[in-house]
Formats: structure tokens, C-alpha cells, sequence
């Protein structure tokens, strides 16, 4: 094999894997080097075995509620390690289609841990390899807070090597992880604790969707404790305790899973040989185009710190090909209108601004549409989880810059309304759409 390349990316993972097979699909001699298993976080600890883990937990929600439909269902438990021998089995086929694909495009694929020589060269075990341009696309690794016991938690990378399901289980954080792991243990029976160090979960995200994502939750039997800040973990002979700054502790669990974000894997890149400035949290910042302080080095996907979901990373990556190897001059990647789907119990699909940013930038021409129901799916059970929508419009033309979905559904409901938005529909387009009868989506097309 040649030790120089055109292109190399450093991380087989989403984004990487994908700018180097576009890369290869315009002639461009490319290599990928990777540490881990091929695929990245997305498909070996991230999105593929989470969302197997979803559907488990949908499983047992749905064989409820098959009895009010007239189903004499017993249902005799649930074996998580079956669960996890087919879910490994799965990965694995796919770390083999990702290594074929690379074949296929006769990318070269260097197994190994990169490190930068120089701006042009990177080594691999002891071997240098050369390029005229070196995309990073190395992603990041979850982190575990630095206090007494830290490590007596897991984290999601843990998670997932878990062979039997914990029975009493705190997931500590509010965002996405926290969130969807608590509803697949909590769905799957176990005793399941959210403590948040702030007022609730998912900050980030449109009031209504946080609202009803904590009712629903609490309703489901989450424990969702706020405002613990922990300081220590302990073991203790009933379980692990969490200690709270304000002197509380929180305890007995037979597993405490940390979900407090993810930092950049630049640890041992030596990307200070090739002169790459990093941010104080170690990600890499870019131009509009994907490029570093250094000309001919690129970064791209988790790593870069911005929005870290797969697609994101792969639309970096395909992009920056298009515009490096196809003459498509200004093609980039536009970090608005990013929709994303929070698989959580029931799960939540947003894209655009939220109500505060909308009227922090838009002020009075912001008005609100919200629709608040309970789907038909649950005509004949007792305990009803609500669907709640909301359509963010702004000026006399009423233009939909914020939609924000949470129930039963809404994961496969929003990918066609982010075509539609970001196309620039208005109230009006949505009025003016024929409803889909008898559907929850078609309340969104019938909002007053
Ligand atoms: P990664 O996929 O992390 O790939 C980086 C690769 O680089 C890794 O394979 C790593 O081993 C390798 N690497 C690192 N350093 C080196 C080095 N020096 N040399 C060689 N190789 C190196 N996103 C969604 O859109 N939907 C979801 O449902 C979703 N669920 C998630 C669930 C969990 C539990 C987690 C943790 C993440 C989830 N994400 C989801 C986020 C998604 O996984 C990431 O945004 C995506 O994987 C980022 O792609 P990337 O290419 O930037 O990095
Ligand atoms: P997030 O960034 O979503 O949430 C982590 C939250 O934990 C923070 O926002 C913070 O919230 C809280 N936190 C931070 N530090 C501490 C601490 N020391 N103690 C207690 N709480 C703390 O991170 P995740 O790890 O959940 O996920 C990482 C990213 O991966 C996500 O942002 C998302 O981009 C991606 N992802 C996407 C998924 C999807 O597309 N469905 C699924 C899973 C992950 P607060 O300030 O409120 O305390």
C-alpha cells in the first residue's frame, strides 16, 4: 500500500466515512484511519443500538396497550441479554457493509490510531502517511465528571456493554442521552431516577416539548429529581448513593449512568504539530466550509462542536467533497433548519427556532399556533399520553420558522414538515394542505 494519499480522514466514524467515500466516487485516492470499529459512535454506541433499545421499550408499551384493543395478552418478561446478542450481532454486520463500502470505492482503510506529524502528515503505528488534505473527523467520547467516585457510574459506552438490565437505575443529565435512556429502562421495568442539576430536562428546547416530555415521564413512573448537583458517588451496602451539593443523597442504585454531554476526541491527535487551533474545550472550529486555521486541513462533525447528530456530520462531510473534488464552489453545509427527533417515551421532533429565540429575534411579529390532544391510539386506555404541537410563525406572511412535535408519531412526522419549512412555507402552505384522515399529523395542517 501506498503511504501517500490525496485525502486522508482521520476517523472512520459518520462524517469521516462519508467525505472519504464521496471523495473516492470523484477519483480522488482517499485513505480513512480508525482506531475503533468502523461506523464511529453512530452506529458501534450511539444512534443504531439506542434506537434498537427504542423499539424494545415501543414493544412493551404497544403490548399494553394492545389489551384495550381487545388482546388477552400476558406478557412473561423481558430478556435483555437475548436483546443484546442480536443487537451486537446487528452492529457487527453493519462494521462489515461499512468495510465493503470502503472496499468497493477502493478507499484505503488503515486500522490505527492517527496522529498529525505535520500539516501534510499523519502517523499510524510507527508509519507516516501523506496527504495533500487531512480531514478530521474524530468525533468525541462522553464525559464523566471529575469528583470523588466518578467512576463508580457508566456511561453511554457502558451502557450498552451492560449484559443484564439494572434494576434500580439513575441516569444523571437532562439532554437527549438522559432522557432516552431513562425511557428504554424505564419501558424495559426498571426503577429509573432523572436527576437533573437544574429545573428540568432539555433545556434547550421549546417550553411546551419540555412540559409535556416531564408530564409524560412522571406519568410513565420516571423518578425526575431537580436540582441535585452532584459532588461524589458512593458505594454503599444498599447500592450506589448520589451526594448532592445541597446535602442531599439520592441512592441504592444498582447502576448510575452519567448523561452530563460529550467532549472532543483530540486528546492524543498532536494536532498542535500541524498548527490546529482548538477552542478551551478542545473542539475544532471551522469556516463556513468546514476548514481549520490550516489551509489544507478540514474538521468536520462532533469534533467541530457544532450540531452533533449523524446526519449533520455526514452532510458536512459529502458537501465538503462536492466542493473540494467537483467544482461545486460554494456547496457547504448550512447550520439552520436542522431538524432532530429526541427518541425519548414519547419522542419529540423540533426544527427551528424555539418560542423564546423567535421572539428574542422576531419580538411582536411572532404568533403561536398549539394544538394540545389525545391521539386516537389511545381511544380505549385509561392512562392517555398527550400529543402536543406547535407551529412558530413570524410577519404578515406568516412564515413557519419553528415547528415543534411530542407523541406517538412525531420521530416519523417531521421529516417531511423540515423539506416544507425549509423551503419556506407559510401558514397559508400548511392551511392550504389537504389533511391526512384519521392521523394525529394532520392537526398540524388544521392548526387555528
Ligand atoms: P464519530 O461517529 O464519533 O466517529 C469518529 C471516529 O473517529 C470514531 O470511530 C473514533 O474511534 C475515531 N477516532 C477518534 N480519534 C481517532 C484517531 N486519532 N485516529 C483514528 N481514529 C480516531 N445522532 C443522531 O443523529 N441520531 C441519534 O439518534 C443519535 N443517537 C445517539 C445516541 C448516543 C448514545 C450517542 C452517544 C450519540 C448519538 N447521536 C445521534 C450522535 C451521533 O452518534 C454523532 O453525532 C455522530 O456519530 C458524529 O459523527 P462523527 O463522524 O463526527 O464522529
Ligand atoms: P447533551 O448536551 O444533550 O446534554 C447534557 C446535559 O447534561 C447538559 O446540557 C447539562 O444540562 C447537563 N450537565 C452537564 N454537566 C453536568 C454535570 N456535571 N452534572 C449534571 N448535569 C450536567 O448531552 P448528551 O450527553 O445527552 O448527548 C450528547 C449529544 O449527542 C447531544 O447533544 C446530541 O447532539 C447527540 N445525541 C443525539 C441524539 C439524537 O439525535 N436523538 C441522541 C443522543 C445524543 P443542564 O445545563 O440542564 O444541567
Amino acid at each position: 500500500m501506498t503511504d501517500n494519499f490525496d485525502l486522508i480522514v482521520i476517523g472512520g466514524g459518520s462524517g469521516g466515512l462519508a467525505h472519504a467515500q464521496r471523495a473516492a466516487e470523484y477519483g480522488i485516492k482517499a485513505a480513512t484511519i480508525e482506531s475503533g470499529p468502523l461506523g464511529g459512535t453512530c452506529v458501534n454506541v450511539g444512534c443504531v443500538p439506542k434506537k434498537i433499545m427504542w423499539y424494545s421499550a415501543h414493544h412493551a408499551h404497544q403490548a399494553e396497550h394492545a389489551r384495550d384493543f381487545g388482546f388477552d395478552l400476558s406478557l412473561k418478561g423481558h430478556d435483555w441479554s437475548i436483546l443484546k446478542v442480536k443487537r451486537d450481532a446487528y452492529v457487527k454486520r453493519l462494521n462489515g457493509i461499512y468495510a465493503s463500502n470502503l472496499d468497493k470505492r477502493e478507499v484505503a482503510y488503515i486500522a490505527g490510531h492517527g496522529s498529525f506529524v505535520d500539516a501534510h502528515t499523519v502517523a499510524v503505528g510507527g508509519q507516516n502517511y501523506t496527504a495533500d488534505n487531512i480531514v478530521i473527523a474524530t468525533g468525541g467520547y462522553p464525559i464523566v465528571p471529575d469528583i470523588p467516585g466518578a467512576n463508580l457510574g457508566i456511561t453511554s459506552d457502558g451502557f450498552f456493554e451492560l449484559g443484564q438490565r439494572p434494576q434500580k437505575v439513575a441516569v444523571l443529565g437532562s439532554g437527549y442521552i438522559a432522557v432516552e435512556f431513562a425511557g428504554v429502562l424505564n419501558g424495559l421495568d426498571s426503577d429509573t431516577s432523572v436527576l437533573v442539576r437544574k429545573d428540568g430536562v432539555l433545556r434547550s428546547f421549546d417550553p411546551m416539548v419540555r412540559e409535556e416530555l416531564a408530564k409524560a415521564m412522571l406519568q410513565s413512573g420516571i423518578a425526575l429529581e431537580t436540582g441535585v448537583v452532584p459532588q461524589a458517588l458512593e458505594q454503599r451496602d444498599d447500592g450506589i448513593y448520589v451526594l448532592a451539593e445541597d446535602g442531599r443523597a439520592v441512592g441504592g442504585f444498582d447502576a448510575v449512568i452519567w448523561a452530563v454531554g460529550r467532549a472532543p476526541n483530540v486528546d492524543s491527535l498532536n494536532a498542535e504539530a500541524a498548527g490546529i487551533e482548538m477552542d478551551a474545550r478542545g473542539f475544532i472550529p471551522t469556516d463556513d466550509f468546514q476548514k481549520t486555521n490550516v489551509d489544507n486541513i478540514f474538521a468536520l462533525g462532533d469534533v467541530t462542536g457544532r450540531d452533533a447528530l449523524t446526519p449533520v456530520a455526514i452532510a458536512a462531510g459529502r458537501r465538503l467533497a462536492d466542493r473540494l473534488y467537483n467544482g461545486m464552489t460554494d456547496r457547504r453545509l448550512e447550520y439552520h433548519t436542522i431538524p432532530t427527533v429526541v427518541f425519548s417515551h414519547p419522542p419529540i421532533g423540533t426544527v427551528g427556532m424555539t418560542e423564546d429565540e423567535a421572539r428574542a429575534e422576531h419580538g411582536d411579529s411572532v404568533r403561536i399556533y398549539e394544538t394540545r390532544f389525545n391521539p386516537m391510539m389511545y381511544a380505549f386506555s385509561e392512562t392517555k399520553v398527550q400529543t402536543a404541537m406547535k407551529l412558530i410563525v413570524v410577519g404578515d406572511d406568516e412564515r413557519v420558522i419553528g415547528c415543534h412535535l411530542i407523541g406517538d408519531g412525531v420521530d416519523e412526522m417531521l421529516q417531511g414538515f423540515a423539506v416544507a419549512i425549509r423551503m419556506g412555507a407559510t401558514k397559508q402552505h400548511f392551511d392550504d394542505t389537504v389533511a391526512i384522515h384519521p392521523t394525529s399529523s394532520e392537526e398540524l395542517v388544521t392548526l387555528r
